[in-house]
């Protein structure tokens, strides 16, 4: 798996600083959580990460395996095997899920390696039928129309398509009623191995009572401020943030 490395990360938008010196180490095949109350930043580092071009990264570094990837132009960072699934998927009209995903799927590979159409419709009704979500699916226009929940399946459907090598998964268990919340921590669990290592960001303790996490991180007012084993979230889960506000004596 690779290695994440962010060291003294701070993050603008507009001219306001949000990530105020973020250090996080995701080492390869862990599933690490982030915790933390609203407007604390979570979706605005998953962003950043990722190349979004709002978001100004003032000071800090991002390596992945040794490389820098704030160097890297988005499309580079798909291309390293990194993967975002957004808190608010967008939607694209005129285009279907699955040429959308036959796309990525090709944008991530060599001129001439690309996947042929039967392989490509064989894996995509496996993953489909292993999340159940209806084949009808594949043909509508990409998130028009979907519910929340179906959004959330869907973005575990291009995760289990790409294989990414990392993938942070922004609240990917808002809005979800408890037996999709099954089938997404059922195929997050599946792609779970050495080759890949996650970052799933949540508001919730629930999703990490099928998804253990190797490490847990609580973020506030733009930085981690304390990690642990998966005790933590259940910690969070009993007591809320109230307890680490006093210990650091944060004021909010
Ligand atoms: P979280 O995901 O932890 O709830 P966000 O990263 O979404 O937090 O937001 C952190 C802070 O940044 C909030 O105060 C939010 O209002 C602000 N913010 C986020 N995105 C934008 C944006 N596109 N423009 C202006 N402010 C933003
Ligand atoms: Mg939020
Ligand atoms: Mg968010």
């Amino acid at each position: 798996g690779s290695t994440l490395k962010i060291e003294n990360l701070h993050v603008e938008i507009d001219g306001s600083e949000i990530i105020k010196g973020l250090d996080l180490e995701i080492n390869g095949g862990e599933i690490h959580a982030i915790m933390g109350p609203n407007g604390t930043g979570k979706s605005t580092l998953a962003s950043a990460i990722m190349g979004h071009p709002r978001y100004d990264i003032t000071k800090g570094s991002v390596y992945l395996d040794g490389k820098d990837v704030l160097e890297m132009e988005v499309d580079e960072r798909a291309h390293a095997g990194m993967f975002l699934a957004m808190q608010y998927p967008s939607e694209i009209s005129g285009v279907t899920n699955s040429d959308f995903m036959r796309s990525a799927i090709n944008a991530n590979r060599e001129e001439g390696d690309e996947i042929s159409l039967m392989k490509f419709i064989r894996k995509m009704d496996n993953k489909m039928d292993e999340l159940e979500i209806d084949q009808s699916f594949a043909q509508r226009y990409l998130n028009e129309g979907f519910s929340g929940g179906e959004k959330k399946r869907n973005e575990i459907l291009q995760l289990l398509m790409l294989e990414p090598r990392l993938a942070i998964l922004d609240e990917i268990d808002s809005g979800l009623d408890i037996d999709a919340l099954k089938v997404v921590s059922k195929g997050i669990n599946s792609v779970k191995g050495p080759e890949f290592g996650c970052l799933i960001i949540t508001h919730y303790q629930r999703l990490l009572n099928y998804i253990t996490p190797d490490k847990v991180h609580v973020m506030m007012q733009g930085r981690v401020v304390k990690s642990g084993g998966a005790e933590l979230a259940e910690r969070l889960e009993n007591e809320g943030y109230d307890w680490i506000k006093a210990e650091l004596g944060i004021e909010d």
